[in-house]
C-alpha cells in the first residue's frame, strides 16, 4: 500500500499541540481527529545521525554504528576526525531492503544518504551542500531529470554555512526573519520536488524530512513553547512568531496535499527523530573533568563568555586537550559523552567513580545537574559498539554539554535555548489505522516495521523493534498481520567499507573532500551539534 513517511527533524507535542489548538495545523489536526498517535521514544542519544539512521534500518545503534555527527580517534600517531557518511552506516536501510524487494522508493532530504546508494527509485541527500547534492543524488541524472521542476535548485536544497551559521547562539535580532525566510523557502523547494514525483513517478514509500522544524526549534523555542511564549509580544516577536507560525503553516500545507496525492487508499506517518524542550543551562563537562583532575589542559584556555558548546574549530577543542596526561574527556557537545583511557585493571573502578561523582554535581540552585549517567554496555549493544562514549550524560534540561574551559562548571543561559528531548512524535493516518486514538510511547525502532508492514513486506528478522499493532484496528489487523522474514545472510551486513567489500556506491569516485568535509564540521558546529 502507497506509504509516505513524513519526517519533522525535532517535532515535538509540545509545540504540535499547541498549533493544532490555534488552527495553524489544520492538516495535522486531521491526524489527531481521525488519525492514531503516539509519542516516540528516539534513540539512546536522541541526535539527528543516531537517530534517523535507527529509523531508517531498524536496527540499534550498536549495530548501524552511527553515534553522532562525526567520529574521532586518537592515538601517540595523531588524531583523527571523519565525518559519518553512508558509508558509515552497517545495517541495511529499509529504501535498500524495500528496493530489494522489488518496490519502489523515494527519500529526500534524509540524513545518511550521500553517498548514494543504489535503490529502485529516486534520493536526493540531507544534510548535504548545494555544490554536492546534484552528484550525490540517485540516479545520478536525476537533477537532468527533473529539470524545470519548481524547487529544483541545489543551492535553496542544501545546506547554507553562511545562512545556518546565523543561528550560533543567539542571532542578531535583525537576521531572524530572513532567516526565516530562508526555511519556508526551502521547505517549499523539497516539497516541490516530492510533489512531482509523486505525481510523475508515484513510488511505494516515499520519504521526507523537513529538517527546518529542528533549526526553527533550536533558535526560536522561547517563541513557541507557550510555557514560555511572551504574552504581550513585542513588534519584533510579533513578527518572529509570525513567521515562525507561517513555516509551520506551510509545513501543514503539504501535509493535505500528501494526503490528497497519497489518497484514500495509502497511508501517511508523521515521524520526528526526538523531540524539543528548553535547556536553561550550560554544564562545561571538560571544566569539571579538570577539576576532578582527570583532564589536563594543553595549557592555558580561554573561559567561555558566550554561551557556547564549543568552539568555531573543531580540531581546537580536540587539540586543547592533553589526551596523553588524560584520563576522561569530552570531545563533542553533541555526544554528550565521556571517553576514557585507563590501565585495563583501572577500568571499571574508574569508570563507577566518574559516574559517581557526575552525579553529584550541584547547580547553582543545589539541585542535581546530571540526572542519569549510562554506560556503552548499558544503552548500546552489538558489533559497532567501541564507536560510542564509555559514558553518556543527561542533564536535567536535557541539554547538549560544553566542551569548553569556563569560569564555573554550571552557568545558567541568558535565555531559554531549544534542545532536544527524548520523546518525538509519530502520528499515522490512512487504511486500517485507528481513528482519533493516542497510545501509549513507541519506540523509533518500531516505525521501519510499521513502514514494511504498510507496504505489505515481510520485517526482518534481525529488526530490534516491533511492529505496533496498537496503531491498527484490531478487525484490520486480523485480515493483515506482519510477516517477519526469514533471517538475512551475512551478505548485507558485510556492505560496508570498513571491511573492503562495499557495495559500489553511485558516488564512490567523488568521495567528500577536505573542503566540504570542512564546510559541513563549520555547519555542525554552528548549530551546536559539534565542538
Ligand atoms: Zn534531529
Amino acid at each position: 500500500m502507497k506509504t509516505v513517511l513524513f519526517g519533522l527533524d525535532g517535532a515535538t507535542y509540545t509545540i504540535l499541540d499547541e498549533l493544532v489548538a490555534r488552527g495553524v495545523m489544520p492538516n495535522l489536526g486531521k491526524f489527531y481527529a481521525e488519525g492514531v498517535r503516539a509519542p516516540l521514544q528516539s534513540s539512546p542519544l536522541p541526535l539527528t545521525p543516531q537517530a534517523w539512521t535507527t529509523l531508517a534500518t531498524g536496527r540499534s545503534p550498536g549495530n548501524h554504528g552511527i553515534a553522532d555527527w562525526a567520529q574521532f580517534r586518537w592515538s601517540a600517531q595523531g588524531n583523527y576526525g571523519h565525518i559519518n557518511d553512508s558509508r558509515d552506516n552497517h545495517a541495511e536501510t529499509m529504501w535498500r531492503y524495500v528496493s530489494r524487494q522489488g518496490r519502489r522508493v523515494t527519500v529526500l532530504n534524509y540524513y545518511g544518504t550521500a553517498p548514494a546508494q543504489e535503490i529502485r527509485g529516486h534520493s536526493i541527500p540531507g544534510f548535504t551542500s548545494g555544490r554536492h547534492l546534484r552528484r550525490s543524488s540517485y540516479p545520478r541524472d536525476l537533477f537532468a531529470q527533473l529539470e524545470g521542476v519548481e524547487g529544483l535548485d541545489a543551492k535553496v536544497l542544501g545546506l547554507d554555512l553562511e545562512i545556518e551559521r546565523q543561528v550560533l547562539q543567539e542571532m542578531a535580532p535583525e537576521l531572524w526573519a530572513d532567516w526565516l525566510r530562508h526555511h519556508i523557502a526551502r521547505d517549499r523547494a523539497w516539497f516541490g520536488i516530492l510533489a512531482h514525483l509523486m505525481k510523475t513517478e508515484p513510488s511505494d514509500l516515499s520519504a521526507i524530512v523537513f529538517d527546518g522544524v529542528d533549526k526553527l526549534q533550536h533558535l526560536a523555542y522561547r517563541y513557541l513553547d507557550p510555557a514560555y511564549a511572551p504574552k504581550q509580544p513585542t513588534p519584533w516577536e510579533a513578527e518572529v512568531i509570525g513567521l515562525c507560525h507561517e513555516y509551520f503553516a506551510q509545513i501543514d500545507s503539504f501535509l493535505g496535499r500528501t494526503l490528497d496525492l497519497v489518497g484514500p487508499w495509502g497511508r501517511v506517518f508523521v515521524v520526528s527523530d526526538h523531540g524539543f524542550t528548553a535547556s536553561h543551562e550550560i554544564f562545561y563537562i571538560n571544566r569539571w573533568l579538570a577539576e576532578q583532575g582527570w583532564l589536563v589542559w594543553k595549557g592555558q584556555q580561554q573561559e567561555d563568555q558566550e554561551e557556547a558548546c564549543a568552539t568555531l574549530k573543531p580540531e581546537n577543542d580536540v587539540n586543547a586537550i592533553d589526551l596523553e596526561r588524560s584520563k576522561a574527556f569530552a570531545f563533542t557537545p553533541s555526544a554528550n559523552g565521556i571517553w576514557i583511557q585507563t590501565a585495563p585493571g583501572e577500568y571499571d573502578g574508574f569508570r563507577r567513580e566518574v559516574m559517581r561523582r557526575l552525579l553529584e554535581i550541584q547547580g547553582p540552585d543545589g539541585g542535581q545537574v546530571v540526572t542519569h549517567v549510562r554506560t556503552r554496555e548499558e544503552i548500546f549493544s552489538g558489533p559497532q559498539i567501541e564507536k560510542f562514549p564509555d559514558l553518556t550524560v543527561e542533564l536535567r534540561d536535557f541539554g547538549f554539554v560544553s566542551v569548553l574551559n569556563s569560569s564555573a562548571v554550571v552557568r545558567p543561559r541568558s535565555a531559554p535555548f531549544g534542545t532536544h528531548h527524548p520523546h518525538g512524535v509519530l502520528l499515522g493516518k490512512g487504511m486500517g489505522l485507528r481513528a482519533g486514538m493516542k497510545v501509549d510511547l513507541l519506540n523509533i525502532l518500531d516505525v521501519a516495521p510499521l513502514v514494511l508492514h504498510s507496504l505489505g513486506l515481510e520485517i526482518p528478522a534481525e529488526y530490534d523493534g516491533r511492529m505496533p499493532g496498537e496503531f491498527y484496528d484490531a478487525g484490520y489487523l486480523a485480515s493483515d498481520p506482519p510477516r517477519v522474514a526469514t533471517p538475512v545472510s551475512a551478505a548485507i551486513v558485510s556492505d560496508t567499507h570498513e571491511n573492503g567489500s562495499q557495495e559500489e556506491s553511485t558516488a564512490g569516485d567523488e568521495e567528500m573532500d577536505a573542503e566540504d568535509e570542512a564546510i559541513l564540521m563549520e555547519r555542525l558546529k554552528s548549530l551546536g551539534y559539534i565542538e
